[in-house]
This record gives C-alpha cells, structure tokens and sequence, in this order.
C-alpha cells in the first residue's frame, strides 16, 4: 500500500493541524506569546472554549499557537493552510497560485494572499555572513521578464529585470533583485554578505574586475567568451545550476512576476534550495522549516501584511 503524504492527519482535520503547529512552534512546550514565559500556562477546558486556548500564569493572558501569526483570524482552516505550505515547499519549480485555487479549493485571490504570505516565512530568520574558512563562494547575475516601463528589445540586458545570487559551494545560496549589474552595485553587496575569508569565483564580466585585492582571500574568474568554462574547482556550474531551475520555475510555472514581487518569488527558490534533497532535508522538513519561519514572524507580520492587502 502506498502512503500518500497529503493522507497526514494534519492535513485532513483543522484540530489536527493545529496540535501539528503546537508540535513544530513550540518543541519545548507552549511559550506565552505575550510575556515571553515557557511552560507557566494551562489550557482552558471550559465548555465555550475551542481547543488550543491556553492561560498564562504569568501575565494572565490567553493565547493559542497562531496568535500574532499569519494564521490568526484567517477564514482558512488551519490544515488547508499547511496543506499549502506543503506544496508550496515541495514543488521544485514552485506552484502557482491558480494551481492552489485549484487544488485547494479557495478562490484565487485568498491563494495569491496564502502563496506571498508563505514565502515571507521562508525569508532566512537570521544573518550570517557566507563563505568564510577558505570556502568557495559563486557570484553570478541572471536576467528576468521586463522592467516596468521598458519595451521588449532584442539585445543587450537594460530593459530586463536583474537577480543577482550568491552561493557558497556545498551550502547555501541568496539572490538579490537588483537595480543593475555594475560594481558599484554588486561590490558593497558582495562584501557585506561574503567574509574575507572566502575563495570567490566569477565569470570576466566588469562588475567582477572591480573587486579589490583586499575585498576577499581570493577572486578566480572563468573566462566564459573564450570558451572556458572550467578550470579544475574555478567554475560557475553550481550557480549556472541554481539559476536553470529559478528559470525555469519563473517561465513555467510563475510567468508573470511583477517587478515589486519578484524579491519574494526568488526568495522562494533561495528557500528549497537551501532545504534542499540534496542536503538531507525532505519535503515534510521544509515544510516544518517554513511553519517555524511563520511563528518566527509573529511581529514583522501585520506591516507586510498591510502592504500586500495594498498591493492587489
Ligand atoms: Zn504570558
């Protein structure tokens, strides 16, 4: 018999789903959103109170798992909302937001607020330079779509919108929607996220021949226009990679990414590839990675979500 992982009780039941959340917020036990207390708290048994609702003993305030969160007061249940989470965590290319109002059977715009609010949980929590330890890290820039007001032309790049991404060979990757390739751009970037520490590796192109002497350990770069694309460990493949599967996500399944959204979209691909099969991590962990990003949201959350309810 086969065990499909959308059978999960968590997906199937909302009182499930949220003993799920309780799970994955909160290993060692509820923590009182209010004060800050782990662990002082009872939950309330009473006949009018829906599971879930905890007091504390400390401050005397209520709270359950999805106070503050993005899950709070939405219409949704709670286990359509993981079940979103899934997909949008387990579908390499992504899933869009008709796909959900498809699959989900929500309309189209409660999916297209779901999608945008999931992938701010997959922003990474905490900063932490990349690279360091003599490691290798890849820069490379890669083109996207239209400006806004910008006409379709057959060469050069100004009319396209621009990503560039950074990833540490064996780790991580971070891209940036950025406003153009020149050094004056990419190098406070690239020193700011990059330590000195780090072996870099990059194509010829100018941006790159900038860098100082001093900005990092090393600076190898690959001369792609003489036909040269790898020089024992001095190559670009593992971005080029990276980049093939963002493009192919955004022609296939994104197609019309505004340009004040694409941060968020590209962030998406950042996201599982960071939690990637290839690292060990499986579809279920990522999901779990992005629900704990949710709760880890719980106060940046009510700004972005006023600015998306302004955007549609
Ligand atoms: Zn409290």
């Amino acid at each position: 018999m086969t065990t499909s992982n959308l059978n999960a009780p968590h997906f199937k039941d909302a009182d499930k789903a949220r003993q799920y959340l309780e799970a994955q917020v909160w290993p060692h036990g509820p923590v009182c959103p209010h004060c800050g207390v782990i662990g002082e708290h009872y939950e309330l048994k009473g006949k009018s109170t829906r599971p879930g609702v905890y007091k504390c003993r400390a401050c005397r305030d209520q709270f359950t798992v999805t106070v503050g969160t993005l899950f709070e007061r939405s219409k949704i249940p709670l286990n359509v909302w993981l079940q979103a989470v899934y997909l949008l965590c387990s579908s390499k290319k992504g899933i869009s937001s008709h796909q959900l109002h498809r699959t989900l059977g929500i309309t189209y715009k409660t999916a297209w607020f779901m999608s945008h609010r999931i992938r701010e949980a997959m922003k990474d929590p905490v900063f932490t330079k990349m690279g360091g330890g003599g490691k290798i890290v890849e820069a490379d820039e890669t083109f996207w779509g239209i400006k806004p007001g910008h006409h379709k032309k057959k060469g050069g790049s100004v009319h396209k919108e621009k990503i560039f991404s950074l990833v540490e060979r064996g780790g991580h990757v971070r891209s940036f929607h950025v406003p153009d390739i020149t050094s004056k751009t990419l190098r406070p970037l690239m020193l700011q996220q990059i330590e000195y520490d780090t072996r870099l590796v990059t194509d010829e192109g100018s941006a790159y021949r900038k860098l100082q002497r001093s900005d990092f350990k090393s600076h190898k770069t690959i001369k792609h226009k003489s036909g040269i694309y790898v020089r024992g460990q001095i190559h670009t493949n593992t971005i080029e990679n990276y980049f093939s599967t963002l493009k192919r996500g955004l022609h296939g399944t994104y197609q019309h990414v505004g340009s004040r959204h694409l941060k968020r979209y590209v962030g998406e691909f950042d996201f599982r590839y960071n939690n990637r099969m290839a690292l060990g991590i499986s579809d279920t962990e990522r999901t779990d990675r992005a629900l704990q990003g949710i709760s880890c949201k719980r106060l940046t959350y009510r700004r972005t979500d006023a600015e998306m309810e302004k955007t549609t």
